[in-house]
């Protein structure tokens, strides 16, 4: 994507996390997400999480694309009754801002990544479940969570990447090592859409929407290995190609292609 002109390197809004760094009350992201939208060729753009309805539909309209990142456990209060295994780090704003943005996102075909945490907000935003506790709750589950002092790009397990997804069209082999940081993982499918990878113990790792420019959802952090193995760079890559194209089909740029 490095070939875009500046004009149309399209603009990649990442919603952002809140903590608490000192004295100092911070609002950010990890640099590698920043880092490989940009290696990718997009501009990312943060949003912050405590944007009203308006606010918020104002920088969706502005965007090419979306970027929901990692980050802590959802409310188990979105998608079932029953709280199962202790949650870590509820952010309700969080939870209301990006479960909004991918059902906007999903309905009004706007491309976007969605990693780890980001993954189960596709799931539950669209109706499905999650395992709040993959170790206590899943049989037979792998390890998958290698949290420090493991690196972020260690090697946690493989998966499986189903054959004709739009994920087996960025990544090259059926097959692929990743890594592998959450204790908690996709449950119940939620009705509309596809597996497109897996891991050895069956766990869900890879979600996508068939008919959508660019839904696509990992459960391993693709920002923290590309700098050791460079095909992780691809899924940005594939986000930031859709939000483009999305620029064009808005009249901003060339629209001769269909
Ligand atoms: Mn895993």
């Amino acid at each position: 994507m490095s070939s875009l002109s500046n004009s149309k390197r399209p603009l990649i809004g990442c919603t952002t996390y809140r903590k608490q760094v000192n004295q100092l009350e911070v609002i950010g992201l990890n640099a590698p997400y920043i880092e490989a939208i940009i290696a990718a060729g997009g501009i990312p753009i943060l949003i912050p999480l405590s944007l009203d309805d308006d606010a918020w539909r104002a920088v969706f309209d502005r965007v090419d694309g979306l970027l929901l990142p990692g980050g802590g456990d959802i409310d188990f209060r979105r998608y079932t009754n029953e709280q199962q295994a202790e949650l870590r780090a509820i952010d309700q704003d969080r939870d209301r801002l990006e479960l909004a943005l991918t059902q906007t996102a999903v309905a009004e075909q706007k491309p976007f990544l969605a990693i780890c945490r980001g993954h189960q907000v596709l799931n539950v935003a669209m109706g499905g479940t999650l395992w709040q506790d993959v170790y206590s709750q899943m049989p037979n589950a792998v390890m998958h969570d290698f949290s420090s002092p493991y690196p972020r790009y260690h090697i946690g397990h493989t998966v499986t990447v189903t054959a004709g997804s739009k994920l087996a069209h960025l990544l090259p082999d059926r097959t692929i090592p990743v890594n592998s940081i959450h204790h908690q993982g996709v449950y119940e499918l939620a009705p509309g859409l596809a597996v497109s990878a897996r891991s050895e113990d069956g766990l869900i790792e890879g979600l996508e929407l068939p008919d959508h420019p660019f839904a696509v959802g990992v459960q391993w952090h693709p920002e923290g290995m590309y700098q050791h193995y460079p095909m992780m760079l691809s899924l940005f890559k594939g986000l930031v190609a859709a939000a483009a194209n999305g620029n064009g089909a808005r009249g901003q740029g060339d629209n001769g292609a269909k």
